[in-house]
This record gives structure tokens, sequence and C-alpha cells, in this order.
């Protein structure tokens, strides 16, 4: 078995377990269909071990990689990829719209094995940024794997369920073992995939139902008249007995299209 080898001191509040071996990455790399016109973005190249299989398969490669230690060792071990552009920066802080700017491509996918300590805040900005990502490829924790393609009346629920749904078609690609890291953290891992559905429910507006969304889902354990006591109720509750619920009913219990439904009923 070959290991890939990492000359570096690894931060762990920088969530850095790098992948060992190149069957892994490949498999990672697989997941998108990516043609020899396409921009990927990777979050966090680390070691360079999945940037050069993604800088194989696509046109273009744009890595943010937020640690300047790695700075040496990234332009070496990607010296022969020229393909490859790393801005040493915070990707939460970057201006991912301007940034992509700069290319030309047909598609815009994005891959990574995220920092697990900022998977959701990596998300929302993903969610929220006006790029039409054709596909996400994301190596997460497996619990948070879990939560991201959770079904209406699991545990797992939550606000991040609803809004990947509202967008994406999900998909647990495969399990990833914690002895395939390096240093081995103390949790496994899942690839997800995400696909943009091909047509969204209408929203009226956005923003209101991202609020509502996460209002609803406040405290797990309570039911929407009390999550939701600021709101005018009225309206909430005419849609909620369409589909059979009244206010008692907690938010783990509706589906993306009845939030959707909530949403453009409280718009005037
Ligand atoms: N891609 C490599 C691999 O698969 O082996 C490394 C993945 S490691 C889990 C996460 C990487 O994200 C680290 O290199 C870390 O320095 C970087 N990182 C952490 N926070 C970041 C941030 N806010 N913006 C960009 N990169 C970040």
């Amino acid at each position: 078995m070959i290991v890939e080898h990492y000359d570096v001191t690894f931060k762990k509040q920088l969530g850095q377990n790098f992948l060992k071996r190149k069957e892994v990455v490949e498999r990672i790399a697989d997941v998108c269909p990516f043609t020899k016109h396409d921009l990927v973005i990777e979050v966090g190249p680390g070691g360079a071990i999945l940037t050069k299989e993604l800088s194989k398969r696509a046109c273009q490669v744009l890595a943010y990689e937020i640690d300047e230690d790695l700075k040496e060792q990234l332009f070496k071990k990607l010296e022969n990829f020229s393909n490859v552009n790393i801005l040493f920066q915070d990707f939460l802080m970057s201006s991912l719209e301007d940034d992509v700017s700069n290319y030309s491509y047909e598609n815009v996918y994005f891959v990574s094995n995220v920092p697990y300590y900022i998977t959701t805040p990596i998300i929302m900005k993903i969610i929220n940024s006006s790029l039409p990502f054709k596909k996400i490829c994301m190596m997460v924790q497996k619990e948070v794997g879990n939560r991201f393609s959770a079904v209406p009346g699991s545990r797992e629920y939550g606000s991040i369920s609803v809004f990947l749904s509202y967008f994406y078609n999900i998909k647990k690609e495969f399990f990833v073992s914690r002895k395939e890291f390096i240093p081995e953290p103390n949790v496994d891992s899942v690839v997800v995939s995400f696909t943009r559905k091909d047509k969204l429910l209408p929203l009226k507006n956005k923003d209101l139902f991202f609020t509502l969304v996460r209002d609803s889902f406040q405290f797990k354990r309570k039911n929407l008249r009390n999550n939701l006591k600021k709101y005018n109720l009225e309206p909430i509750s005419t849609v909620l007995k369409k589909y059979g619920y009244d206010l008692t009913v907690r938010a783990e219990q509706l589906s993306v299209e009845i939030f959707v439904d909530i949403a453009n009923e409280l718009v005037v």
C-alpha cells in the first residue's frame, strides 16, 4: 500500500487530517463528471493529494487554503500541475463570485475534504452564492452526512436537511474509515454529493424561507406554535391544515414543500 508522505506539523485547530491513499482520493474525484471545460473549487488542498486528482480531470482548479505554512509543500507537490491556482486565504471570507469571474468554464463544481469545524458555514456559503454549482462533493463527518441526507420524521432531520433538499438531490456516496487519515481523527467520515435540482420550488422570498426554517427548528422539542411565536400564526395554521397538521406539529415532521408553502403564504 502506497501512503502519501507529508512533511508538515498538522494543526488540529484547522481540521488538518489529510488523506493518505490515492485510491480513496480517486473515488472522491470520480464522483463528479468533470470534462476538460470545467472549473472545480476546492477548500483546503492541505497536502494536495485530492487537488492533483482534480487537476488531472478538470480544466481549472481554484483552491482556498488558510494555512500559509503549507505553501512551500503545496507548490512543490503541484509544480507539474499548471491548471491549479491556490489562494491562501480563509474560504469563508473569500469573494467567491469575484474570484470565479476571472475564469471561463462550462460547468462549475465544488469538491472538498472539508475542515470539519466549519462544515456548515462552508455549505451555507455555497448555497447562498450565486454560482450554479452543477454538483458538490464533500467528505464530512459521518454523523453530519446523516443529517444532510435525513428525511422528515427522522431524528437527524434539521434545518440544514431542509435547506439542502430545497436546492439539491442528496446522495451518500461512500463511507471512509478514520484509518484513512493522518493524523487519525476520532470520527469516521462519509462522502456526500449534492446535485442541483433542475426545477426549484417557486419561492417568493428566499431570506424569509431561510429564517422561517431556522426559527421552526430553534428548539427541537418545541412545537411550531412555540417556536414561531413572533409570526402571524393564522396563515401558518391554514397551510398546515392543508397537509393534515396543526400548530402542535414539530418542525422535524415537515417536508421542504410545506416550509416553502408556509414561507410563500407569509409574504404579503
Ligand atoms: N484536501 C486535503 C486532504 O484531503 O488530504 C486536506 C483536507 S483537511 C481535512 C482540511 C484543510 O482545510 C486543511 O488543509 C486546512 O488547513 C484547510 N482549512 C481549514 N480552515 C480553512 C478555511 N477557513 N479556509 C480554507 N482552508 C481551510
